[in-house]
């Protein structure tokens, strides 16, 4: 059955258009990457299906879960399951990871539990990472390295368990480390959650493991190219510059 459905469209900031006619369907429980070159429009596209009001619809609909979504706010999506991995959590000096988490959890029906099966849930999370433990004690303060949101993300994401999980990948400099746990996050999500995603990367590391239903390439802002999971590896050989040249005419 289908979870997302973006129709004919197009948003953007107040005074830029960026995204012109998106179509993007995604099934339950399917796996689908959004590549594209720089400046494409896929982060502005994760953040517009997110509700982020940053940007405004100017028209065209999203569906999700039966529902039309495209007036909801982020804070409603969130809770019918959408999950973009932007959402680094806010700069809080003196909060701990934990109760920082804790409290995404408690705020939601489903999640809400006790403290000490809450500890269990969460030691297992980061143990299924292999992140150590007094990570978690680590305070919501400023300047978290780029592998380190990574590694929030992933709690986040093994803890909310969303319908719908958008990666995107903007951080080309995460190290092996951060690596492995995005790649460890992303399988515990699908073979836990069963849980469908929208991967925007470049990195074929992570793609590696994952068995990807669709790919989607986005130029300038509108969608150019779908294809199977064998798209990934004739983009890697040969670039976007095909897809390049198809988009100019539109312009
Ligand atoms: P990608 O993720 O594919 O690299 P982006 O979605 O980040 O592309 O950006 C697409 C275009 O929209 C770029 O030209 C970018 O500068 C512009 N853009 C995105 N977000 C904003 C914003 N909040 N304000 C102004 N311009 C933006
Ligand atoms: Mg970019
Ligand atoms: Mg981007």
């Amino acid at each position: 059955t289908q979870l997302l459905n973006v129709s004919a469209l197009s948003a953007g900031t107040e005074d830029k258009p960026i995204l012109h006619g998106i179509d993007l369907t995604v099934g339950e429980g399917e796996c689908h990457v959004l590549m594209g070159p720089n400046g494409a429009g896929k982060s502005t596209l994760g953040h517009v299906i997110m509700g982020d009001p940053a940007y405004r619809v100017t028209s065209g609909s999203i569906a999700f879960a039966g529902q039309d979504v495209t007036e909801l706010s982020a804070d409603k999506r969130s809770l019918a399951g959408i999950f973009l991995s932007y959402q680094a959590p806010v700069e809080v000096p003196g909060v701990p990871l934990y109760s920082f988490l804790r409290s995404i959890c408690q705020m939601r029906p489903e999640l809400k539990t006790t403290a000490r099966k809450f500890r269990e849930r969460v030691g297992a999370i980061a143990d299924q990472l292999e992140l150590d433990q007094s990570f978690l004690m680590r305070e919501l303060n400023v300047g978290f390295s780029g592998g380190e949101k990574k590694k929030i993300e992933m709690l986040q994401l093994l803890l909310l368990q969303p319908k719908l999980a958008i990666l995107d990948e903007t951080d080309s400099g995460l190290d092996v480390d951060a690596l492995g746990i995005v790649s460890r996050g992303i399988q515990a999500y699908r073979e836990q959650v069963g849980g469908a995603l929208i991967v925007i990367t470049h990195n074929t590391r992570i793609l590696e493991r994952l068995e990807v239903d669709r790919t989607h390439v986005m130029v300038r802002g509108r969608m150019v190219a779908e294809g199977p999971a064998s798209l990934i590896a004739d983009i890697d050989k040969n670039g976007f510059e095909r897809f390049e040249r198809a988009g100019e005419k539109d312009d």
